[in-house]
């Protein structure tokens, strides 16, 4: 089996000006020390991703993106293309949040069209998929989780050299103090995993990373990364506190 290392991404939201953003990652990379065996990234909001950029350029730190286009350019007013986000030093983009999906339309067609953007362009996708809490109760999460695996992987190819993590965020956790229990959040990992053996291969699923994301805090975070097919987190509230999302990194060995 591949030893997978871990990624603890950290989603910020429509939070955090420039100068709040340059704050954090001092204050962080203080608390924090040493990356370690991990990949450690940060998603700041648009207007911050040039100066994090910069701070961040001699870090061992990454860059994400919350979204992105999947044109290289041209009349889509409020939009941003991966071409763009290259430019300020992102590595990682953030696909299909519940959040966008909720709020701005995302569909499954768009989180593919995205996410073979980002890939065309070399920035490692995070992709979320999730159910909501009334389809949870009613059995269906694995036919909506598989749902939003197929549309977003639909026509993909997966590589070695750039291989998409798979962030799964059951959206009744995300932001509620709710977090899915570590049994409830393997099982699903694990089926996620199958999942993506039956649609690529053996090796793929054994590489992939697939993160969990809903409520995840220094308190929880050990016990959910510790579990088997459990690759790391991407954290909302508690990646905007330097030491809490510190203590979060360091959890995850
Ligand atoms: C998220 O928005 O991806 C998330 C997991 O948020 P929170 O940690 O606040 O639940």
């Amino acid at each position: 089996m591949t030893k997978r290392r871990p990624c603890i991404a950290g989603n910020w939201k429509m939070n955090m000006n420039v100068a709040d953003s340059l704050k954090f990652i001092t204050e962080f990379t203080h608390e924090l020390k040493a990356v370690g065996d991990r990949d450690v990234v940060i998603a700041p909001p648009f207007t911050s991703l040039y100066s994090s950029g910069v701070a961040l350029a001699d870090s061992e730190l990454k860059l994400a993106s919350q979204n992105v286009h999947w044109e290289d350019s041209g009349a889509f007013t409020g939009e941003i293309a991966a071409p763009f986000l290259v430019d300020v030093g992102c590595t990682y983009v953030i696909i299909g949040h519940s959040e966008r999906r909720q709020y701005f339309g995302e569909t499954d067609e768009t989180v593919n069209k995205r996410l073979h953007a980002a890939l065309r362009h070399g920035l490692t996708p995070i992709v979320c998929v999730g159910e909501l809490l009334e389809e949870r109760e009613s059995n269906k999460t694995w036919d909506v989780i598989e749902r939003q695996l197929k549309g977003a992987f639909a026509n993909v190819t997966m590589s070695a050299d750039n291989m998409p993590l798979i962030a799964y965020e059951p959206v009744w956790a995300i932001g509620t103090g709710k977090t899915a229990s570590p049994a409830q959040a393997q099982e699903v990992h694990a089926m996620i995993r199958e999942w993506v053996g039956r649609a690529f291969d053996a090796a793929t699923a054994d590489a992939v990373r697939i993160l969990y994301g809903g409520s995840m805090k220094p308190s929880n975070s050990r016990e959910l990364i510790s579990q088997p097919d459990i690759d790391g987190g991407l954290i909302g509230g508690a990646a905007l506190n330097p030491e809490h999302f510190a203590a979060i990194v360091r959890s995850a060995v």
